[in-house]
């Protein structure tokens, strides 16, 4: 009689159907003697991890087990999408453990924002949306930018516990534990092992540390309110930054509109004419319109000149929603989630953001 095959790693049924799942393993993996799964073999042989998709059962029992334990959680966010990466929920269940909050991508922003800028408003943000972190930082995982000064701030506030760094999805979490595997890994890389994250079938990456804890990786958490989930992978390319964004400026008259792509809307309603600095990937198209043709634009439009999304996606992207915001006198940021911002310098000022329902579009104060 056949036995289900499983994984000779981490012990999980195999299958061979879903590449972004659980325990997948292309077919010709199924002829060798030990079947190994695609995330345990990269992890083995190149040290690497990968993202699995979780539903959102999972995510609650990681969630419910994480106040269980006493540990230091290591929360990243992409600070490009602060709101979008956030992992609502969180502080409810982390019990008494504390947090550290970790910002990643700071390679991506402009040379001329001050970091201590923006870890202040992390602080302030993480207060509002119900967190209080023991301590907030800035990375670049994939440039190695303060790595060492990270891996030293965690060893400091574990004070001998273990370590749970959580994340959603595209937040760079993979990257940031290869970089922790390098720096607290050593001469230890053969122990780094993978074990099952209690009470699911999820597994975990496990980096020893010296007194016999352990850093944990858990599974990278899918946030449905993400702009990536409307997009392809291709197309996502094109709303993610790669390189420090350089910032585009808009000279514009109350009456007009701005398409980036066709996944968000700006619309300047009232004010005098001002100028208006639009933070996004490099790649995306921005479009001037007046804002009584904006609608037609994006009904004749949307997937050609209004792109991304692409002839496909456009068909299930949901309709722009639309946000309402007052700018009084200080300089403030209309932000939408996982695409960009746009800096407002002016007063008595009448805007408006739209995004796909289920993305936010928020307003804070000037970053820059
Ligand atoms: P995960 O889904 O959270 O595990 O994220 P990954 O580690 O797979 O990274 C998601 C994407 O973000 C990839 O395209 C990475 O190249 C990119 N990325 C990760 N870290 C950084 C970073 O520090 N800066 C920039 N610019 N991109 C990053």
């Amino acid at each position: 009689e056949e036995r289900e095959p499983i994984c000779s790693g981490c012990g999980i049924a195999i299958q061979t159907e879903n590449k972004e799942g659980l325990g997948y393993a292309p077919p010709s993996a199924l002829e060798r003697d030990v079947i190994t799964c695609q995330r345990c073999f990269r992890l083995k042989h190149y040290n690497e991890v990968q993202d699995v998709s979780l539903t959102d059962d999972d995510f609650l029992k990681i969630l419910n087990g994480l106040g269980e334990k006493k540990a230091l959680i290591v929360k990243v966010v992409d600070i490009f999408d602060f709101t979008g990466s956030w992992l609502p929920g969180l502080h409810r269940f982390v019990g008494n453990n504390e947090v550290l909050l970790v910002g990643n991508k700071v390679d991506l922003l402009p040379k001329s924002l001050k970091q201590s800028k923006l870890i202040n408003w992390m602080k302030k943000s993480a207060k509002e949306l119900g967190l209080k972190p023991v301590d907030v930082m800035l990375m670049s995982a994939e440039k190695g930018l303060s790595i060492k000064e990270v891996a030293s701030e965690i060893d400091r506030l574990r004070k001998g516990k273990d370590v749970y760094v959580v994340g959603c999805t595209n937040v760079g979490k993979s990257t940031f534990i290869n970089q922790m595997i390098k720096t607290f890994g050593g001469d230890t890389e053969q122990l780094i092992t993978t074990s099952h994250f209690p009470g699911t079938t999820l597994d975990m990456i496990d980096i020893p540390l010296e007194d016999g804890r352990a850093l944990f990786d858990t599974p990278g958490i899918i946030n449905h309110h993400q702009m990536a989930h409307h997009i392809d992978k291709q197309e996502l390319k094109i709303i993610t930054p790669k390189k420090e964004i350089k910032p585009k400026v808009f000279q514009l008259n109350e009456g007009q509109t701005l398409y980036f792509g066709g996944l968000g809307r700006f619309d300047f309603l009232q004010g005098e004419r001002t100028s208006f600095t639009c933070f996004f990937s490099n790649e995306l198209t921005i479009h001037r319109t007046k804002q009584e043709k904006a609608e037609e634009l994006y009904q004749n439009h949307l997937g050609e000149l209004l792109t991304p999304p692409g002839p496909q996606t456009k068909e299930s992207l949901p309709p722009l929603v639309k946000h309402s915001f007052q700018v009084k006198s200080n300089k403030v940021d209309i932000v939408f989630s996982g695409l960009g911002w746009v800096t407002v310098n002016g007063q008595n000022l009448k805007v408006e953001g739209y995004a796909p329902k289920g993305v936010s579009v928020t307003i804070r104060e000037s970053i820059i």
